[in-house]
């Protein structure tokens, strides 16, 4: 039995993007033998994360690179960062839950998405700018005051159309003296993400932040953060192992040396041709599927994350065929074994098969096609 089956948990088929709530992604061996060797032993935790980053740095060509438990963590540790500029005596007031005036965090509008109210664990207030369709240069420039600690940037194509383009948002910040933190936990691929927002021949950026959980599939309380050595060092003040208001976010030895296992493997992996074998997938099930009657089958391209990645969406006309998208997912998540793809709309449901490894992916085509044979209403003669 297994450790999962001893506390009655069923193990899920996830035929959708790499989610927190279905346990992030799985580990490949490269990483979990770097975790199994790092917990042998005891470190200097300072001595570790600053190794780490610093190979971490040289190998996504960028100044500096700290690891945090999560993209969402290293949200909340730059909010930090830019808030009390890493000034010890700033850091010493926060402690007494004193924060100075300069707190504002800038989104714009049309980058609202649930994951940036964490910025408020830092004691920050978010400022929106714009509107949900477009926001103008002039617009950002006036927003800016001595109030203001930093701008944060949700990058991803499906986040983008008439937000102001990070160029633009680092030029203007740039003349006042404002960081710009990007938040890209689930932009990679592709992998040059890794250097393009803060890197040499970067945009500018400050900080750019990777979930480890998601694409690179290093452990799943691990985070990416990349960018200048003077924003990072100012992260790292407020971080763990120090007594400070970060502690709770603390990163383990295990993730640490997890997560450079798995950007190392990251940076070998031949991304072209995992695309091309995605785009295999797709074209498959739009043959097998999309001749079924009352189904449409079509690919989906950028993915439901803005990512370079071709998924699929099959949609159901109840009347044709016997059953809605509803009725698909939930069938799909209570059969044996327990598979979970995404609802899209009313009457469909979307798969990613970059989740899927060995004969997963039959095996829910398989499933996929009983329940449809299931549900078919027998033919009138
Ligand atoms: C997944 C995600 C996060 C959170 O990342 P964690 O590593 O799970 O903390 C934050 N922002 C965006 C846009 C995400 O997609």
């Amino acid at each position: 039995m297994g450790i999962y089956e001893r506390l009655g948990v069923r193990r899920v088929i996830n035929a959708d993007a790499r989610l927190t709530r279905l346990g992030g992604s799985k580990m490949p061996d490269s990483v979990l033998a770097a975790m199994a060797e790092a917990a042998e032993s005891y470190v200097d935790m300072v001595e570790l994360q600053a190794a780490v980053g610093f190979r971490l740095a040289d190998l996504t060509r960028n100044e500096a690179a700290y690891v945090t438990t999560g993209a969402a963590a290293g949200i909340t540790l730059a909010a930090m960062a830019a808030i009390n500029r890493g000034d010890l005596r700033l850091v010493a007031r926060s402690l007494e839950g004193e924060l100075p005036e300069r707190r504002r965090i800038i989104i714009q509008r049309a980058h609202r998405i649930p994951y940036d109210v964490v910025v408020r664990l830092a004691g920050a207030e978010i400022a929106e700018v714009g509107n949900a369709l477009q926001t103008f240069g002039w617009e950002l420039d006036a927003a800016i005051d001595e109030r203001t600690a930093m701008i944060l940037f949700i990058t991803g194509d499906h986040l983008q159309s008439g937000a102001l383009p990070l160029a633009e948002v680092v030029a203007i910040a740039r003349a006042r003296g404002v960081p710009v933190v990007v938040d890209a936990a689930a932009q990679l691929p592709p992998v040059d993400n890794l250097w393009r927002f803060t890197g040499r021949g970067g945009v500018g950026a400050d900080a750019a932040i990777f979930s480890g959980g998601k694409d690179l599939r290093g452990p799943q309380a691990s985070g990416l953060v990349v960018g200048s050595a003077q924003f990072l060092a100012a992260m790292a003040v407020n971080g763990s192992p120090h007594q400070r208001l970060g502690r709770p976010m603390k990163v383990g030895k295990e993730e640490m040396i997890g997560l450079l296992a798995a950007v190392e493997r990251y940076l070998e992996l031949d991304h072209t041709a995992a695309i091309a074998d995605l785009e295999r997938s797709v074209a498959r099930w739009i043959d097998r599927f999309g001749s079924c009657p009352g189904v449409s089958a079509v690919r989906q391209f950028p993915d439901e994350a803005g990512q370079p990645a071709p998924r699929i969406r099959l949609s159901f006309d109840e009347a044709a065929a016997g059953l809605d998208g509803a009725t698909v997912r939930q069938r799909l998540w209570e059969g044996e074994p327990r598979i979970h793809v995404a609802a899209d709309g009313a009457d469909g449901i979307s798969l990613s098969f970059g989740t899927l490894d060995g004969d997963d992916q039959a095996l829910v085509a398989d499933r996929l096609t009983e329940i449809l044979v299931k549900a078919a209403k027998p033919a009138t003669t």
